[in-house]
């Protein structure tokens, strides 16, 4: 096993969970596995059927991404090959001449295509070593991207009772796994459920302020890195698309509203390497298979945490750092609560709702976002700091503000709960508006007490963080602020508050995003020339171009970072790299290695710098 996944696959050790699926599949079992996106789903199939005689069949819902996932196997020298509705007539005849001589080791299929009697029929005269299910929720009605054309799957077993099958899914909760596992039939499946934890993502969440500035300053520390901006209208999409093509970034939209061409050719673009940056709606998602996709932002508050991780989720499949960046303010979120009230009164409204409280809590509290997002799972995360989000890596992350709270709690309590946040604001900064004048609330002893310490923006984000957190409730259209029982305890001194640091500065300076990369141990250790990666990043490229295949599936980024840490100039130096297997090392070894070694002869001093 070992030796194929370095020969074949050019892997020097199996990510989690990996080997245990592949021995079960060895084993003929049934498989049941839960990995998140940048797991590592296909090698678990990919290397048994290299490894066992006759013919893997994976089902995969996906069309666009069937040519990829082909490509990206035959260019690791699998003999692999797809059946769908774009292939010509001739294309087919070749495919079912290879399959009937027994040389191929994977088939990728369409859901569809198991429901022809003729291609089942077919599938029975050959010899199957075992049957693979990619995106596999998509058979459960409770999933979220249920696909009737699924249901054709509950056949296999019925028709090929020896056959053992393994699906696998990036989400499933439990209630969705039992039915899958019901209706494809799996036989006392060996069950994989891998922790959701992306330990190579940096999580970050920033105040939401000019978002273009915002995003253009981020986006300018981080080279040509490419990456992906969510968007939640289609609006506000072209906007942001076309505020970065002025400033001369190669950034182009993605929403349901544009012509299906244009969507299309947008995608490969940003597949190929062709433009940085994908502004795009949520509808950008499945069938983004890129593993180099080194930033995720959302410009907007995602409407709940299940959306944002599956988004941040597109970066770092390669394994190497990448970036997830958040900008929240509160009007988002008020924004999305007063579309869930135009829903109608009932059991959806409730669950947007609480979704949506889930997600404003996650923005604003200052917990370790990683240990949220994994709680959100129900997975405990085992680390008191995970160093890769930015409460954590910020040392002094908390202040406390519990004196500030109660100069606000005194203030609502003094104007009888009858008043909005600003309001209440203005008394404690001692502003004489004249709502205040003519209130008389400068004669409050609480007008003005917090005159001296931070500005306004700091008290906006206190007093939302209390409303938030349930210390104060908005009322009235989010207008009037009351106290709950816990406004109590802090005006008591039993409760303490506490606020994120970086949220008393809500400066454009606290989106700087550098500390990602400092933030990773990983990356820390293992700096690369960035000067050749760019090279080889070309090199790449032209490869690509020639072979038309995407240029991840040349190399993965992982790979050429490795090659600008290593500078293999030989072919056992190259091999020694992750990611770098036989058959690419014979087609395309000699290229990189010239290229180094070119790069080397021009900067004598390149290996001793790092
Ligand atoms: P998933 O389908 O689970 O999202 P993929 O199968 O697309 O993930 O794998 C994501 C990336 O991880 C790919 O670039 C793949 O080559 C890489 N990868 C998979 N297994 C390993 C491994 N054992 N070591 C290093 N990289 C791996
Ligand atoms: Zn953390």
């Amino acid at each position: 096993m070992l030796s194929t996944l370095k020969q074949i696959f050019g892997f020097n050790e199996f990510r989690p969970n990996q080997k245990e699926i592949v021995e079960a599949i060895l084993g003929k079992r049934d498989v049941f596995a839960v990995m998140p996106t940048g797991g590592g789903k296909s090698l678990c199939y990919q290397l048994p059927a290299t490894i066992t005689p006759g013919l893997c069949i994976v089902i995969s819902p996906l069309i666009s991404l069937m040519k990829d996932q082909v490509d990206g196997a035959r260019a690791q020298g699998i003999s692999a090959a797809y059946l769908n509705s774009t292939l010509s007539r001739e294309e087919a005849v070749e495919i079912y001449r290879l399959l009937h001589g027994g040389q191929l080791k994977l088939l990728y299929v369409a859901p569809e295509r198991l429901a022809l009697p003729d291609f089942l029929t077919m599938l029975e005269g050959l010899d199957i070593s075992f049957i693979a299910i990619d995106e596999a929720h998509c058979i459960s009605e409770w999933g979220h991207d249920f696909r009737p054309d699924y249901l054709n799957l509950s056949v296999i077993k019925e028709r090929f009772p020896e056959t053992s099958i393994a699906a696998f899914t990036a989400t499933a909760t439990h209630r969705v796994q039992e039915d899958i596992i019901t209706r494809l039939n799996l036989w006392q499946p060996f069950i994989i459920r891998a922790s959701f934890d992306r330990p190579n993502l940096f999580y970050k969440i920033a105040p939401k302020l000019d978002v273009n500035t915002q995003l253009l300053k981020f986006i300018n520390t981080r080279g040509k890195d490419p990456g992906i901006i969510y968007r939640t209208s289609r609006k506000n999409v072209e906007k942001t698309a076309e505020f970065l093509a002025e400033k001369g970034l190669k950034a182009v939209p993605y929403h349901a509203g544009l012509p299906a061409e244009v969507r299309q050719k947008h995608q490969n673009m940003f597949n190929n390497d062709e433009v940085q940056i994908v502004v795009a709606t949520i509808a950008f998602g499945m069938g983004i298979d890129k593993s180099n996709v080194r930033f995720v932002i959302h410009g907007d508050l995602p409407k709940n945490m299940e959306g944002y991780y599956q988004e941040t989720g597109r970066a770092g499949r390669d394994g190497d750092p990448a970036y997830c960046l958040l900008f929240y303010s509160y009007g988002d979120s008020s924004r999305i609560r007063w579309f869930i009230k135009q829903m109608d009164d009932g059991p959806e409204r409730h669950a947007a709702e609480q979704m949506l409280k889930r997600m404003v809590d996650f923005a604003d509290t200052a917990i370790c976002r990683r240990r949220q997002i994994l709680g959100y799972f129900n997975e405990k995360y085992p680390h008191e700091n995970c160093g890769g989000c930015d409460i954590c890596v910020d040392e002094k992350k908390t202040i406390d503000v519990t004196i500030e709270s109660q100069m606000l709690i005194s203030a609502v309590t003094r104007v009888k709960q009858a008043y909005n946040a600003a309001h209440c604001i203005n008394i404690v900064r001692g502003n004489k508006t004249p709502e205040i004048t003519l209130n008389q609330h400068d004669t409050l002893p609480t007008f003005g007490v917090g005159k001296q310490k931070y500005d306004d923006n700091f008290w906006h984000i206190l007093i939302n963080q209390l409303i938030h957190t349930n210390i104060l409730h908005c009322t009235q259209g989010d207008k009037i602020v009351m106290l709950t029982e816990e406004a109590l305890k802090v005006l008591r001194g039993e409760q303490k508050v506490e606020m994120s640091k970086r949220r008393d500065k809500a400066t454009l300076s606290s989106t700087s995003a550098n500390s990602g990369r400092r933030a990773l141990p990983k990356a820390t250790a293992e700096d690369f020339n960035a000067d050749l990666f760019e090279e080889l990043r070309d090199l790449r490229m032209t490869l690509a171009r020639q072979k038309n295949v995407p240029p991840f599936v040349i190399f993965s980024d992982r790979t050429v970072h490795e090659m600008c840490r290593k500078f293999p100039v030989r072919s056992s130096q190259l091999l020694d790299i992750d990611g770098v297997g036989k058959k690419k090392l014979r087609e395309y070894g000699k290229y990189f290695m010239d290229a180094i070694y070119d790069f080397l002869k021009r900067n004598p001093g390149a290996q001793t710098e790092l």
